[in-house]
């Protein structure tokens, strides 16, 4: 077959390195911003107070509420709040939470974002937004919402804890898996894909073992760069819409969510998308059973490899799996409900992911 894509890039700015946080104050200015308001979970709010200090008179104040998803309620208070310190920008310093809320505000008032990503999550590079409301996740893609400007500090990583370092770091693998299956993959994305998965399956081990790695952290989040510009890239498959489904409707953990689905998920495509399978295996050190693989990672990292772990009950499964099929979606390997459901059943009990078989 001849090759045949189409692709697209989207206006991007990435500084990156140890101590890119320094330089935070000199990309406020180049985007020609006065004050800026600080957008972080409460969690953080020591990191946002310290990148407010940072900015000096720069910065308009710290909103340290962001959450999960992006509760509506949330994200009116942070729009209000914008509007009444006359912030003509943000900076979103920490993961997809804080960028999610961020882009909450784009999307209404139409100012300009940095992100300052503190997890792998990857939603810093994408124009895709996500607001809850009634229990409902709403999403769409608004290139309004993409960061102008975002800033990669490994040393603002150092603190993510091992296990949702190794979450997050499966949550940015899920990306790069779609992505090089996706109907729409290019071979430039397909190069980030397979990079992405390499950095990641080699620094995480560093990383979960030793936190304070900096080399590993830096090799770790170069590695969710690059994924997450495959999720911004590229249109996601079954995966992402399991997860999607299991988060919005059970509430479960999503980097967590995201560890458990993705060897099913992918074995499941396995035998529909042997390119992905040569990519991954590349990636991975050579291994004939990429699926396999990840499943086994998880488990040396010390990462949940069942739903069941994550509190999802186990007749949840069959109203998941219809959700799951209620509309279609792209997929290398046509999905049926049966099929989504068994697969969710070892998903559920932890079990190894189906073998792939030539
Ligand atoms: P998160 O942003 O909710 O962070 C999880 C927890 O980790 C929070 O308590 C946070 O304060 C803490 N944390 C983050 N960085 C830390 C650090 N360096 N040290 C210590 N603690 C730290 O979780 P997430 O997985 O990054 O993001 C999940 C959210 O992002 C979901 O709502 C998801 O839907 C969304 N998301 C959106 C996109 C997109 O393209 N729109 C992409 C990926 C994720």
């Amino acid at each position: 077959m001849t090759r045949s894509f189409t692709y697209q890039a989207l206006p991007m700015r990435v500084v990156f390195g140890a101590g890119a946080l320094a330089k935070l104050p000199d990309e406020v200015a180049a985007l020609g911003l006065g004050r800026v308001l600080v957008l972080c979970s409460p969690e953080q709010e020591e990191t946002g107070q310290r990148v407010a200090a940072a900015l000096g008179e720069r910065s308009a104040g710290v909103l340290a509420e962001a959450r999960m998803h992006v509760p509506i309620e949330v994200a009116r208070r942070a729009r209000e709040l914008a509007a009444e310190l006359g912030a003509d920008g943000c900076v979103a310093v920490g993961g997809g939470s804080a960028v999610g809320l961020g882009k909450a505000i784009a999307l209404e008032h139409g100012l300009p974002v940095i992100a300052v990503p503190t997890t792998y999550a990857g939603s810093e590079m994408t124009p895709v937004w996500g607001l809850t409301e009634g229990g409902q996740k709403r999403t769409g893609r608004d290139v309004r919402v993409l960061p102008r400007s975002v800033l990669y500090d490994p040393e603002l990583t150092v603190t993510l804890p091992p296990g949702l370092s190794a979450t997050s770091g499966m949550n940015a693998i899920a990306h790069a898996v779609e992505g090089l299956y996706a109907p729409d993959a290019t071979p430039i994305v397909s190069l980030m894909a397979e990079e992405g998965t390499r950095a990641l399956a080699a620094a995480l081990p560093r990383v979960v073992t030793d936190g304070s790695d900096l080399e590993a952290r830096a090799e770790a989040q170069y590695g969710a760069w690059l994924c997450g510009a495959v999720l911004a890239a590229t249109t996601m498959s079954l995966h992402h819409k399991l997860c999607h489904t299991l988060g919005g409707t059970l509430d479960l953990p999503h980097a967590q969510t995201h560890t458990v689905v993705l060897p099913h998920a992918l074995g499941f495509n396995q035998p529909a998308a042997p390119q992905a399978v040569a990519a991954l295996s590349r990636a991975l050190g050579g291994v004939a059973d990429p699926a396999r693989e990840l499943w086994e990672l998880a488990g040396r990292w010390g990462a949940p490899r069942s739903l069941a772990e994550l509190g999802m009950a186990e007749a949840d499964i069959p109203r998941i799996a219809e959700l799951a099929v209620a509309s279609p979606y792209a997929n290398p390997r046509p999905v049926s409900r049966e099929a989504v459901e068994s697969l969710l059943r070892a998903a559920w009990a932890g079990e190894p992911p189906s073998p792939l078989r030539n």
